[in-house]
């Protein structure tokens, strides 16, 4: 009786755990990099598979730093989907730390790619190159101080670590014009090094400027650091470059603070050198300049933002869950017909909304170069001042060069991004007059209720946003 008891007690558990097996584990497991392929899956797989993601809607994938979490799923998983093309830059690792043993599926594989463009212009500091490409006249615009309204009293901040001496600080006319007739200036010792020591300033500089005791200086004066007032430049109409001179009496790190980017004011030569005439670069400044440093991949990664490659994407995911578990393959097969039919049709309604705009109306700004593939497949044409990743913030130059395009291009709109900072894109909208047409999404889906909340949503509202803005 005892070893009946017993016996029973054994195969009841024996016959949970089985069945544990069964309901919990059947379904694959699929792990996903971001939003967008997610959604993928689930158009495809339905509740058919267990799917998770690892960045989320409105998340960052260009700066994603997985958890702990994140690697307790791709450790489960037997699936693992990434866009590839670098744009994960952190798979590889995380790859690594969870010992993933599934199957990895690049969805770009085997799509048209747009290879990375050498971005020569941020090679070099002070030079000219960007003035030479552009000789309409477009500063005719310029002039007036009404974009000065907003939350920023300055535009530009440097750090610069000066010996004891003589320095000169030159405006030149760009194209015939100043990019402003006047500006306020203010020089600060700092105790601190690079970053810290504009962050140290920075409050005081904004005091000084909004001050209404500034102190005038002509061409040819001369400027020292000065705790207790701001600098009102006036620069010599009659004078292709107006200087003045910056006399630092004690060797130590200064900051400089202006209401203008002195990139604005760059003809042919560094606004900025000592008496021998050479270049001097500062050691920190905002916008950072960081960019110039910055490595990224062969190709560009976004391409989901072209229908054409989100269509490569799908068989691509398609292929890898029929392989995985071939039970299921003619579900997967069935709705990603279906998927594709309306990835097909949105396509074609996009392409022929677009045809109204006239081509040379067809110039879009945003705050980093995502839009590639969607300018090459619909005839558009994207500038970013933050190039092809977020983790590089944009430089001074950067938002000079956007700001001179969108002024000879006379671009109507700018639009800012739901991962990106929209301070940067406001920016340029305040110096330029162009609107702000709205907010684009890049490269993640938005929340449920939002307006982007699957690929195809995402692919309507980014193109249908523009459309409108630039109509
Ligand atoms: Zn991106």
């Amino acid at each position: 009786m005892k070893k009946n008891w017993f016996y029973l007690l054994v195969t009841v558990l024996f016959g949970m755990s089985l069945a544990s097996n069964v309901y919990g584990k059947e379904k694959l497991r699929v792990v996903s990099s971001f939003s967008i392929l997610g959604d993928m899956v689930h158009q495809i797989a339905g509740n058919e598979v267990h799917s998770d993601t690892l960045v989320g809607p409105n998340g960052d994938t260009h700066v994603f730093k997985p958890s702990p979490f994140d690697a307790e799923k791709v450790a489960s998983a037997n699936v693992l989907i990434i866009n590839g093309l670098e744009f994960e830059g952190w798979i590889e690792r995380l790859q690594e730390s969870s010992e993933f043993s599934g199957k990895l599926v690049i969805a770009t594989s085997g799509i048209d790619k747009i290879r990375m463009e050498e971005e020569e212009h941020h090679d070099e500091h002070g030079k000219d190159e960007h003035h030479d490409e552009h000789e309409e006249e477009h500063h005719d615009e310029h002039g007036k101080d009404d974009h000065h309204d907003g939350d920023h009293a300055f535009e530009w901040a440097g750090a610069f670590k000066l010996s004891a001496g003589e320095y000169v600080w030159t405006f030149a006319k760009v194209d015939g014009d100043y990019a402003d007739p006047k500006m306020k200036m203010v020089i600060l010792a700092s105790k601190l090094d690079g970053e810290a020591a504009i962050e140290e300033r920075e409050e005081m500089a904004e005091g000084l400027i909004k001050s209404h005791g500034a102190i005038d200086r002509n061409h040819g004066e001369a400027l020292t650091p000065n705790d207790g007032n701001a600098y009102q430049l006036a620069f010599d109409s009659n004078r292709n470059v107006t200087e003045f001179r910056v006399m630092i009496k004690k060797e130590g790190v200064y900051t400089f603070f202006t209401e203008h980017m002195p990139f604005e004011f760059e003809a042919d030569e560094h606004f900025f050198k000592n008496t021998e005439k050479q270049d001097i670069e500062p050691i920190a400044q905002e916008p950072d300049a960081g960019h110039h440093h910055h490595h990224h991949g062969e190709f560009d990664p976004h391409g989901w933002n072209s229908i054409a490659n989100a269509k490569i994407y799908v068989e691509n995911i398609r292929k890898a869950l029929v392989e995985a578990v071939p039970a299921k393959a003619s579900i997967f097969n069935k709705n990603a017909d279906a998927y594709l039919k309306k990835l097909n049709a949105l396509e074609k309604t996009l392409k022929s909304e677009i045809k109204q705009i006239p081509k040379d109306r067809r110039k879009v700004i945003t705050a980093h170069d995502a839009f590639g593939y969607l300018g090459r497949d619909f005839g558009l044409e994207f500038m970013a001042p933050q190039g092809q990743s977020t983790e590089s913030e944009a430089s001074a130059k950067d938002v000079a060069r956007i700001i001179k395009l969108i002024r000879e291009h006379k671009i109507k709109a700018v639009f800012v991004e739901s991962i990106s900072d929209p301070r940067l894109i406001e920016q340029i909208a305040r110096e330029t007059g162009a609107v702000v047409g709205g907010k684009l999404y890049p490269g993640a889906l938005s929340e449920p209720d939002g307006p982007a909340s699957t690929y195809l949503k995402l692919m309507e509202h980014n193109v249908r946003t523009i459309i409108k803005a630039l109509k």
